[in-house]
C-alpha cells in the first residue's frame, strides 16, 4: 500500500487544533517514520508542549517550573500611555506607573523595573560600580536557581569582585578592612535564599554596613515588601520571619535593594531596583537598561500588583490569598473533592511550602486528599493538566496552590483515572 500524502494525513488529523503547518510537520514526521498512524499522535504531543494554563497541586506556592506567582493579566487589544505623558500630551515615562507605585508601597524615594532579579543586580553593578571594587562576604556568595550565580554576575557586569570573610563567617572590620584598601564602590548583600549555614556562623547587618560610608546594596531576592505584612488582616504568618523585608532593609541604611516580583511579591516576571533616587537614576540612564526594560504587558500586571499593596488587599494578590487560606477550609474543600472523585480518595493533612527559593525548611500547614499508587503522569494527561505530588507511593494533591474554582476539574481528573 502506498504511504498518504503528507498534505492529506495532516489534513486528517486537523482536529488537533493546530496551525496547518505544525499538522504538516507532524504527517512528515510519522510518514518518514514509516508509522502514520503516529501523526495524531505527534500533533497532539505538540499541542501539550504549548504554553498552557495548569492546575498546581504540588502545594509549592512559587513553583520554578510552573511560572512562580500566579498573576491575573487582563490584556485587551488596546493603545495605552505607556511612555506618553496624557496630562501635556508629551513623551512620559514608562517609570511613572508601576515603578513608581511599588516605590511609594515599599517607602523607597525611587523605582525602576527591569526584566527579573538578575537583571537588576546586574544592572546596578554595570551602573554604579564599572570598573570600580564591590565587595562580598564569602558566604555570600551563591548560586540561586537558574544559575543565578553572584560572582559571574558580578563578572559580566564589569564590577571587581572583592570577597571578604570566611564561607560561615564575616566581620564587621571585615569589611572595613576592604573599604580601607580597595575603595569599593558598593558594599554588596546578598540574601542566601535557598540554603541556610547554620552552626558557628557571624554575618554583619545592614544596618552596621551603611555606618562604614560607602552605598550598601542590598539583594533581597523574594520581595517581601514589608516584614509587617499589612496587606494580610490576619498580620505577618509565622514563616516570613526570617525572610529580609524591603522596607525595613531600606530604613537599615541600603542605598538601594534588588529583588524579585514574581516570588513573595506575588507579581509577574520582573526585578526592581528601589532606594536613593540619584542611584535609581544612574542605573536607569545606563545603556543596558534600554536592553532590559519590560514591556507594557508586564508593567500593567505589576502596577494591579502595587495597587493590591497600596489598598492592603492581599485577597487581591493570588499568592498571598492562597498563602492565607485557613486549613479548616481547605479540609472542607478537600471533602468536597474527595466525595466528587468517585473512588476512594482520603482527605489528608500536609504541608506546602513557599517555594521559589524563599524561606528554606519552613511549611505552611496545609489540606489536600491522597489515593494509593502512582497517578501523576495520568493527571498530566488530563485536560487541564493537574501537576501532583508523589511520596511513598501514594499520591498528594495538596489544594491550597489550587484555585477553588479548579476543585471540580481536579475531582473529575481524579475520577477519570483507570
Ligand atoms: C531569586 C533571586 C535572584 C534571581 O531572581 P530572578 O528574578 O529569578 O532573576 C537573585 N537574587 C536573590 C537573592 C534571589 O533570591
Amino acid at each position: 500500500m502506498r504511504p498518504p500524502s503528507v498534505d492529506a494525513l495532516a489534513r486528517d488529523i486537523a482536529d488537533v487544533g493546530l496551525p496547518h503547518p505544525l499538522l504538516v510537520d507532524a504527517a512528515r514526521r510519522a510518514i518518514a517514520a514509516g508509522e502514520p498512524e503516529s501523526a495524531r499522535r505527534l500533533a497532539g504531543a505538540l499541542a501539550r508542549s504549548l504554553l498552557q494554563p495548569v492546575v498546581n497541586a504540588t502545594g509549592v506556592l512559587l513553583h520554578t517550573n510552573l511560572g512562580r506567582a500566579p498573576v491575573a493579566v487582563s490584556c485587551d487589544s488596546r493603545y495605552a500611555n505607556l511612555e506618553f505623558d496624557l496630562a501635556t500630551g508629551r513623551r512620559g515615562s514608562r517609570r511613572h506607573h508601576a515603578g513608581a507605585l511599588l516605590a511609594r508601597a515599599a517607602g523607597a524615594e525611587d523605582a525602576l523595573v527591569v526584566n527579573n532579579c538578575a537583571a537588576a543586580v546586574l544592572l546596578v553593578l554595570a551602573a554604579l560600580a564599572v570598573d570600580r571594587a564591590v565587595v562580598v562576604s564569602r558566604g555570600e556568595l551563591v548560586e540561586i536557581g537558574g544559575g543565578f550565580r553572584v560572582p559571574e554576575v558580578m563578572a559580566q557586569s564589569g564590577a571587581r569582585l572583592v570577597e571578604v570573610g570566611t564561607t560561615n563567617r564575616t566581620r564587621r572590620a571585615d569589611y572595613a578592612a576592604a573599604v580601607a584598601a580597595d575603595d569599593p564602590a558598593l558594599l554588596l548583600k546578598v540574601h542566601q535564599s535557598n540554603y541556610r549555614i547554620v552552626g558557628f556562623t557571624e554575618s554583619v547587618g545592614v544596618r552596621a554596613l551603611s555606618e562604614l560610608g560607602v552605598p550598601v546594596v542590598a539583594d533581597v531576592g523574594s520581595g517581601l515588601l514589608d516584614a509587617a505584612v499589612p496587606w494580610l488582616a490576619s498580620g505577618p504568618p509565622a514563616w516570613v520571619a526570617e525572610e529580609p523585608a524591603v522596607r525595613q532593609t531600606l530604613d537599615d541604611g541600603a542605598a538601594l535593594v534588588t529583588f524579585s516580583c514574581d516570588k513573595l511579591l506575588g507579581g509577574p516576571q520582573a526585578g526592581v531596583i528601589a532606594g536613593r533616587s540619584d542611584l535609581v537614576a544612574r542605573c536607569a540612564r545606563h545603556p543596558l537598561a534600554r536592553a532590559l526594560r519590560p514591556g507594557g504587558l508586564v508593567l500593567g500586571a505589576l502596577q494591579d500588583t502595587a495597587l493590591s499593596y497600596l489598598r492592603r488587599d492581599g485577597d487581591a494578590i493570588p499568592f498571598w490569598r492562597m498563602a492565607a487560606v485557613p486549613v479548616p477550609v481547605l479540609r472542607a474543600r478537600a471533602d468536597a473533592v474527595a466525595a466528587g472523585a468517585g473512588r476512594r480518595v482520603d482527605v489528608v493533612d500536609c504541608e506546602s511550602v513557599p517555594g521559589g527559593g524563599t524561606v528554606p525548611g519552613l511549611v505552611i500547614p496545609s489540606a489536600g486528599v491522597a489515593l494509593d499508587g502512582d497517578h501523576a503522569d495520568a493527571l498530566r494527561a488530563f485536560d487541564p493538566p493537574v501537576i501532583a505530588r508523589v511520596h511513598d507511593d501514594r499520591t498528594i494533591l495538596d489544594l491550597r496552590t489550587v484555585d477553588p474554582a479548579d476543585d471540580a476539574a481536579v475531582a473529575k481528573a481524579i475520577a477519570s483515572l483507570s
